[in-house]
């Protein structure tokens, strides 16, 4: 994050555990992979070694025009965002939410993205 030019501790605001990267994020944090497992583990053991790891992983995985594929991206970029935002909620001071919160959340979101048509069609629309 500090490449990004955000300033913060040495230690991940997500786990306190180990240094924050991109990787480490994206990857190995306890708090990502435990989401992870949460959102993907029924239907996956791939768990991401880095960053780009996790990308080309979503890429292959869900960058097909087909509707399981779509929720899936669906469900990969609203983690990868609540992951971003979860990071800032504590950066500013704001209390950690729990690993099921977040995920319950993602999946709200996700829930209310396929019901509606409109932004189905956009999404889908968008699907290469
Ligand atoms: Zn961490």
């Amino acid at each position: 994050m500090k490449k990004w030019g955000f300033a913060g501790p040495d230690k991940c605001y997500l786990c306190d555990q180990l240094a924050e990267s991109r990787d480490h994020i994206f990857s190995t944090c306890v708090f990502y992979i435990t989401t992870h497992k949460q959102l993907f583990g029924q239907f996956t053991s791939f768990l991401p070694r880095s960053w780009e790891d996790n990308l080309l992983w979503a890429t292959r995985k869900f960058g097909v025009k087909k509707p399981c594929a779509l929720v899936g991206r669906l469900i990969w970029q609203s983690h990868i965002s609540h992951i971003l935002r979860e990071r800032y909620r504590r950066a500013f001071g704001e209390n950690g939410k729990t690993t099921e919160t977040l995920v319950s959340r993602v999946q709200s979101e996700v829930r209310v993205m396929v019901q509606d048509p409109v932004l189905l069609e956009k999404y889908w629309a968008a699907a290469s």
